[in-house]
């Protein structure tokens, strides 16, 4: 479903990926792990074209991401394909980014319409389902501002489904928010893997981690220095550097 593969991306002489290599299957959820600076925001911005990679390819669905194959080999998308491809690719930042000016109804509509081309009430009508799910049916005419950080982040992830996404990307969907709050958005991430939602996740959560992730991917230096079952990586990590990282969050 997700394939990475042989990406590079260096900022001028800082190597941020090294050759970076990820599959995440259908209906699989991929938690991404390791120390800040290790490339984890820069892989997920490559995955969905955020951020260009000088080497290696993505692919999303069997859609290659960004590029098209051309005559003289590949070409990158015109802007306006790259938007709707990546409409279809969602993606959840550590601060929710809400529209300020728009009703959490309409920050979740927003998209469908614009981008989709969805007609008003067939966005709406999904718009209050995915509210229901995310448990914030009282506030679609409430404005962000006038919301919990636990609340915005589950709009931003309503906002996110509104686009009927194949996959999903969390980038820290927690890191922001006051303790008391993380375990509400924590619940609402884990009901979308145990329904088969595609997704992968950077976190520093490591229970969270192990209780909904299928695999869990150690990175450090730009590179996945390993990869497993969370039992096999958390408990029994084989690199010496997730074992250090682990010693220091557990
Ligand atoms: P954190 O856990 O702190 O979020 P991370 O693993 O997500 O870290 P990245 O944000 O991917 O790390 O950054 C990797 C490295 O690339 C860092 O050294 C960072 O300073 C650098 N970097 C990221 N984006 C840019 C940019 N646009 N220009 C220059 N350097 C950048
Ligand atoms: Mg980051």
């Amino acid at each position: 479903m997700v394939r990475v593969r042989g990406v590079h991306k260096s900022y001028g002489a800082l190597k941020v990926l090294d050759g970076v290599d990820l599959t995440v299957n259908e209906g699989e959820v991929t938690a991404v792990l390791g120390p800040s600076g290790s490339g984890k925001s820069t892989l997920l911005r490559c995955v969905n074209h955020l951020e260009r990679a000088d080497r290696g390819l993505v692919s999303v669905d069997g859609e290659l991401i960004g590029y098209r194959h051309g005559r003289r080999g590949l070409r990158e998308l015109t802007e306006r394909r790259i938007l709707r491809q990546r409409s279809t690719i969602g993606f959840v930042f550590q601060t929710f980014n809400l529209f300020p000016n728009l009703t959490v109804l309409e920050n979740i509509t927003e998209a469908p319409i614009a981008t989709q081309r969805r007609p008003a009430a067939e966005a709406r009508a999904h718009a209050a389902e995915l509210l229901e799910r995310v448990g914030l049916t009282d506030k679609a005419g409430e404005y962000p501002r006038r919301l919990s950080g636990g609340q915005q982040q589950r709009v931003a992830i309503a906002r996110a489904l509104a686009l009927r996404p194949k996959v999903l990307l969390f980038d820290e969907p927690t890191s922001a928010l006051d303790p008391e709050l993380v375990g509400e958005v924590l619940d609402v991430i884990g009901d979308l893997a145990r329904s088969g939602t595609t997704m992968v996740i950077v976190t520093h959560e490591i229970g969270f981690a192990r209780e909904v992730a299928d695999t869990v991917v150690f990175m450090s230096e730009g590179r996945i220095v390993e990869s497993g079952t969370p039992s096999r990586v958390l408990d029994t990590p084989s690199h010496e550097r997730t074992a250090a990282f682990l010693a220091k969050v557990l």
